[in-house]
C-alpha cells in the first residue's frame, strides 16, 4: 500500500489535518510545526490529538511528517540566530512527544560563508544538545539543493553531521527528489546508482521518507524550485519509478508541489496510487 500526502496547513490543528488527509485519499501528511519563517507555535491541545488519533485510526494514517521552520539556521555565525534554531528544535521536539513515535524534517542548515566543515560541525553540536535518549521522535535531515551556503546538498555532508551525532539512532534523512536533482543526482536517469551511493554514504537504513516533487530547473543546476509531479525536468514516469521503486516502496511519500487547494493534491495522489504497481 502506497503512503501518501503532501503538505497541509496545521492552522485548524492535527484532526483537521487527518481530515484533510482523508479528504484526498492521502494516508500521510506534512505540516510546519509554526510559522514557516519562526515565530512561536501554538500550544498543543490535548483534546486536538486525542481526536487526531481517533480519525487517524480510521483513516488509515499512521505516520506524518513534521517540518522545522526553513528560516532555522542552527550553523548561523550570529549567536543569536543559532540560539533561536535551537530554541526552536528543543521546543519542537518537547512538542513532538505529544504524538509519539513520528518523525521530524529539518534543513541542515547554511554556513554563511564560515565552510561546510564550520557549518556541519555546528549542526552536529546543536543535535547533540536537543536530542534526548529517551525521545521516540526520529530528526530527519533533508536533502538540500545545495544553493547558496546549505550544508546537506551531497549524501557526504549528511553522513558527516550523523556520524558526528551521539544519539545517531534517532537521526534519519529525508531525501526530496527535486533537491537531490538539482544537487546532481540523477535520479530521474540513474536512480540506482543514486541509491548506491546513498547507501555507500550514508546507509539507507538511514532514509525515512521521501519529499516527492518535480523541479522546475535542470539536473544539477542547484536552485530548488518545485514544480507539479509531471510538469518539471525529472518528469512524471521517473517520479512513478520513485515510489515503485523496491527499496524505497514502503517509505512514506510527501508531495511539496505548488497547487491552489487540495484538489491539485488529490490529483496527483490519484495518479501516483494509479501508477503504483503492486
Ligand atoms: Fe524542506
Ligand atoms: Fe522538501
Ligand atoms: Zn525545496
Amino acid at each position: 500500500m502506497l503512503t501518501i500526502g503532501c503538505h497541509l496547513s496545521s492552522a485548524k490543528g492535527y484532526r483537521q489535518m487527518a481530515a484533510d488527509a482523508a479528504s484526498i485519499d492521502a494516508n500521510t501528511f506534512q505540516f510546519f510545526t509554526r510559522n514557516p519563517r519562526g515565530g512561536k507555535a501554538k500550544p498543543i491541545d490535548a483534546a486536538d490529538v486525542q481526536a487526531f488519533e481517533e480519525l487517524a485510526q480510521q483513516a488509515g494514517i499512521e505516520r506524518f511528517l513534521a517540518h522545522a521552520p526553513y528560516t532555522m539556521n542552527p550553523a548561523a555565525a550570529k549567536p543569536e540566530t543559532r540560539q533561536f534554531a535551537l530554541d526552536v528544535l528543543a521546543d519542537d521536539l518537547l512538542r513532538m512527544e505529544a504524538t509519539p513515535g513520528q518523525m521530524y524534517n529539518m534543513h541542515p542548515g547554511c554556513h554563511v560563508g564560515q565552510g561546510a566543515e564550520v557549518g556541519i560541525q555546528l549542526i552536529a553540536d546543536a543535535l547533540n544538545e536537543v536530542l534526548a535518549p529517551e525521545q521516540t521522535t526520529t530528526l530527519l535531515l533533508e536533502t538540500m539543493a545545495g544553493k547558496g551556503t546549505e550544508i546537506g546538498g551531497t549524501f557526504a555532508e549528511l553522513a558527516q553531521i550523523i556520524g558526528r551525532v551521539e544519539l545517531a539512532d534517532h537521526v534519519g534523512v529525508c531525501l526530496d527528489t527535486c533537491h537531490v536533482w538539482d544537487g546532481g543526482y540523477d535520479v530521474a536517469g540513474r536512480l540506482d546508482d543514486v541509491l548506491e551511493e546513498f547507501d555507500r554514504e550514508v546507509g539507507l537504513d538511514r532514509l525515512r521518507a521521501i519529499h516527492l516533487n518535480d523541479s522546475k530547473n535542470v539536473l544539477g543546476a542547484r536552485k530548488d524550485r518545485h514544480v507539479r509531479i509531471g510538469e518539471g525536468e525529472i518528469g512524471f514516469d521517473a517520479l512513478a519509478a520513485v515510489v515503485n521503486h523496491e527499496t524505497l516502496r514502503e517509505l512514506p511519500f510527501f508531495l511539496e508541489t505548488p497547487q491552489d487547494d487540495l484538489s491539485g493534491w488529490a490529483a496527483e495522489i490519484a495518479a501516483l496510487r494509479a501508477a503504483r504497481q503492486g
